[in-house]
Parts: C-alpha cells; sequence; structure tokens
C-alpha cells in the first residue's frame, strides 16, 4: 500500500500578539521573505479583529489566514463570541481548536472541541486540533491516556470523510512558551502514538493521510531536527511566528 504524501505546513498562532497596524507590517516584511516557497503550506493565526486585514493583504506571500477559534453556534446571543461565518467572511479559511491556552485558561473541555469541529467543517473552515499533556500528566507517565482521551472524546462521531481537512497539533502544553522543546524523538514518539491511535478511532487510511503538527518553543535553529522525523509534518509555531525573519526562518527549514 502506499503511503500519501503529506504536504507539509508552517503555522503561526500569534495569540492575542498585534494589532491591525502591526499586522500590515508584518505581511509587508514577510511576503518578499516567502514568495518563493513551493514545499510547504503556510498559515497565519491573527486575533480576529485582524483577520479581515490578514487576509486582504496574505496574497502576495501565499500565507493562509486562520482564526485561534470559533463559537459552535450559527449565531444568537453569546456576547463576545464570534461564529465559523464570521470568520468565514473575514477571509480566513482555517481555525484553531482546542489550543491548550483556551483549555488551560478559559475552560475549554474535549466536548466543547468536538462542537467546534463540526461548526467549522460545516462552514468548511478547516481544524487544526490542538491536543497534548500538561508536564504533570507526563510526568506522572500518563501521556498515552490524555491524548487518547483528546482523540476520542474530541473527535467523537467524525467520519473518514471528515478527516480529509483536519490537521492536528501535538503541543505538549510544558513545551508551550516556555523554551523548553520536546526533543525530536519525544515529539516523533508522541505523533506515532497519535496515528497508531487514529488508525484503531477511524482507519488506517485517516492515520496515514492526517498531518499532524509539532508545537512548543519552535524555532528557526530547532525545526530542522524536528522536520527530520517521519510523523511529523508541520509546526504550529508561537512567539517566533511574530517576527517575519524568524517566520520565514522556519518556513525555510530544508
Ligand atoms: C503555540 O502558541 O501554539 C505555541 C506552540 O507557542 P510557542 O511556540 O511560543 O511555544
Amino acid at each position: 500500500m502506499t503511503v500519501p504524501l503529506r504536504r507539509p505546513i508552517i503555522a503561526g498562532n500569534w495569540k492575542m500578539y498585534k494589532t491591525i497596524l502591526e499586522t500590515e507590517s508584518f505581511f509587508a516584511d514577510v511576503a518578499p521573505l516567502v514568495k518563493d516557497v513551493h514545499h510547504c503550506d503556510m498559515i497565519i493565526a491573527p486575533p480576529f479583529l485582524a483577520l479581515r486585514r490578514a487576509s486582504e493583504l496574505s496574497s502576495p506571500s501565499g500565507i493562509a489566514i486562520s482564526a485561534q477559534d470559533l463559537h459552535w453556534e450559527k449565531d444568537g446571543a453569546f456576547t463576545g463570541e464570534v461564529s465559523a461565518s464570521m470568520i468565514r467572511e473575514a477571509g480566513a479559511t482555517h481555525t484553531l481548536i482546542g489550543h491548550s491556552e483556551r483549555r488551560q485558561l478559559f475552560g475549554e473541555t474535549d466536548a466543547s472541541v468536538n462542537k467546534k469541529i463540526r461548526a467549522a467543517l460545516a462552514s468548511r473552515l478547516l481544524p487544526i486540533v490542538c491536543i497534548g499533556e500538561t508536564l504533570e500528566e507526563r510526568e506522572a507517565g500518563r501521556m498515552e491516556q490524555v491524548l487518547d482521551r483528546q482523540l476520542t472524546l474530541g473527535f467523537a462521531g467524525l467520519t473518514e470523510a471528515d478527516f480529509s481537512p483536519i490537521i492536528i497539533a501535538y503541543e505538549p502544553v510544558w513545551a508551550i512558551g516556555t523554551g523548553r522543546t520536546a526533543t525530536p524523538e519525544m515529539a516523533q514518539q508522541a505523533h506515532a502514538f497519535i496515528r497508531s491511535r487514529l488508525q484503531g478511532l477511524v482507519s488506517r487510511g485517516v492515520a496515514q493521510a492526517v498531518r499532524i503538527l509539532y508545537g512548543g518553543s519552535v524555532k528557526p535553529d530547532n525545526i530542522r531536527g524536528l522536520m527530520h522525523q517521519a510523523d511529523i509534518d508541520g509546526a504550529l509555531v508561537g512567539g517566533a511566528s511574530l517576527q517575519p525573519k524568524s517566520f520565514a526562518d522556519i518556513v525555510h527549514y530544508q
């Protein structure tokens, strides 16, 4: 059986950084640095307010735009929330779902992750679903159990066809924003586990085809080792995606 070619992805998560003006200056500066990139997909997830401007400015660079979250309802009395169709209309093609900061600071659960994935799929927004264990869970030897739970509940009831637009980001919580990266071997081990669980939960075809990004203190000087691993298909980058030069250096990992 032939293994599908998984096109690499370098995605940046800006979190709550950058105004609209700062977004304009990022895209002006990054475009010449990445204009000849053909070996991978590039995605940037700015804050909601900058989505529209980012999607207007991103075409010369070929960077796709992602939201960082969404609400699962189409509309309604949900003060402060943003729906999938609003995100689509702002020009974004992707959305992060279940980032560990949403899980830890804003009460995101596997059940809400599941509802958000369904809402994104219904609006043809491509979900980038984040999973990963905390330091305490890893040290207690529970990494696989946590990933298993997040996969089983987060993706509950989804069909094989539902998986084709889905991207997964494995982000060990202890490596996010800490400067402490998982070694390429540790990341590879977790990615291989995720793929094997997807084979059990959905199918071998989905397990082989789904793109799994690594996230957690990815920088220009550690991306290469990570990208050499068989089951790592790209990176979700926080801090190092804020500067055009470091984002572009990560994109040029080859
Ligand atoms: C993230 O925000 O998803 C992330 C991985 O952040 P950092 O690269 O800063 O650790």
